[in-house]
């Protein structure tokens, strides 16, 4: 077994529990290493600290994947995660009206740098790194001893150190879906794509987010989406009963994407606006009309350029939100959201505490969230659990 050999600080992380080895925790060269080597991370004075493998990825050179060093990491092995991760789905996969979500979250169900979600029956693979794509194989032979009945297998590579996805036809395997499918959330319906590019039309992290917009924030209220992307947001809010739903987003593709989205699930896009759009181009324009919303959804990506503007979570999100105050109606709730790995509730908490300071304006946090449950997490690995929802209302 090849070696990789930590130093000291970083030694200690990964017997606390941490699963990812850093870039820097590297002792000297990783240059006998290739991508997919199974090693033994061991301390600078050679003591064993667990078995992982090599595989470079926006976070990290690889991951722990036993700390056993008897455990072999065969077929046998992901058959025992993956067997133990779908159990602990059985909920969502005995739900009729959810069809859709995660059934495999990497490092959270054991094996880091992968992710399989589940489609009404088509299964999604997420490769993060070559290196864990060199156990494909491996794995795609446990998860057909599993007991799941999958129509067919389709991926996503996101190899490069940015997590760019790497443009390919994505089927693996089994009966080719044509798409769009249509899947359900909390008897929502959603269109979806597995061999449409990078993003597949719905993003299931925000489940629980859509479903309490749904039932308890939308009714009667007119409701602005930024970022809308297809829509799903928009969707939600409208099937709650909203007066009128306002969708923007910069991307062409969004425009009949949100129509797609509305038809799929019978309601009539013509009463609401999707406008293809920079956000803060609207913003200027909402301002300028003096327009007020009763409930508005921020979730921009955690880092985007457009032609005039680049936006980044960690600088920004403090900026988005005093513009989002300015046609917030008086007791209007905001839901901001952010993907950014880059920080954690506290310092978000912290952007929309100075945004409300700086626009003289009083709040309230009504509720919050984080991944849902099938997006699995780790206490050991704080940084998995990305997502962070805040639904707060104006005073
Ligand atoms: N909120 C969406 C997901 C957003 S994905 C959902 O829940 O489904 C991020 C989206 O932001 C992309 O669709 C991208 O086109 C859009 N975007 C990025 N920069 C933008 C900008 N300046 N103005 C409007 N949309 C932007």
């Amino acid at each position: 077994m090849k070696l990789l050999t930590l130093k000291k600080a970083f030694a200690e992380k990964i017997k606390k529990g941490y699963p990812l080895i850093e870039k820097e925790a590297l002792a000297g060269s990783a240059a006998h290493l290739k991508e997919g080597d199974l090693v033994d991370i061991v301390t600078e004075s050679g003591e064993f600290l667990a078995r992982g493998y090599y595989g470079l990825q926006n976070k990290g050179v690889g991951w722990v994947l036993s700390r056993n060093k008897e455990e072999q990491t065969d077929r046998a092995f992901f058959l025992r995660k993956l067997t133990k991760a779908v159990q602990e789905r059985d909920h969502l996969f005995a739900a009729s009206d959810t069809t859709a979500f995660r059934i495999f979250n990497g490092e959270g169900d054991g094996v880091g740098g992968v992710t399989i979600d589940y489609y009404d029956g088509y299964l999604l693979l997420q490769w993060y790194s070559q290196g864990v794509y060199t156990f494909k194989q491996m794995l795609i032979a446990a998860l057909d001893e599993l007991d799941i009945d999958y129509k067919a297998i389709y991926e996503k590579k996101r190899f490069d150190t940015a997590g760019q996805y790497v443009e390919d036809d994505d089927f693996v395997k089994g009966e080719k879906g044509e798409f769009p499918i249509i899947v359900k959330e909390n008897g929502i319906q959603f269109a979806v794509d597995l061999n449409d590019g990078a993003m597949t039309g719905i993003f299931l992290d925000q489940r629980h987010v859509r479903k309490a917009i749904r039932d308890r924030y939308a009714d009667g209220k007119t409701v602005l989406n930024t970022f809308s992307y297809t829509g799903a947001f928009s969707v939600a809010a409208a099937l709650g009963g909203a007066d009128k739903t306002t969708s923007v987003d910069v991307a062409n593709r969004s425009l009949a994407k949100t129509i797609e989205q509305f038809s799929v699930n019978k309601l009539d896009y013509e009463a609401h606006d999707i406008k293809v759009m920079d956000v803060f181009k609207y913003f200027s324009y909402a301002a300028k009309k003096q327009l007020r919303f009763d409930l508005i959804i921020l979730d921009p990506p955690s880092f985007a350029r457009t032609k005039k503007h680049t936006f980044s979570a960690a600088k920004d999100y403090k900026n988005l939100l005093k513009e989002t105050i300015a046609i917030t109606a008086d007791k209007g709730v905001i839901v901001a959201s952010t993907n950014s790995s880059a920080f954690g509730m506290k310092k978000f908490k912290g952007f929309i505490d100075a945004a409300f300071k700086e626009t003289n304006e009083r709040y309230t946090i009504l509720e919050e969230y984080t991944l849902p449950e099938d997006f699995k997490t780790i206490p050991a690995f704080k940084e998995g659990n990305y997502l962070k929802v805040v639904f707060l209302q104006k005073k």
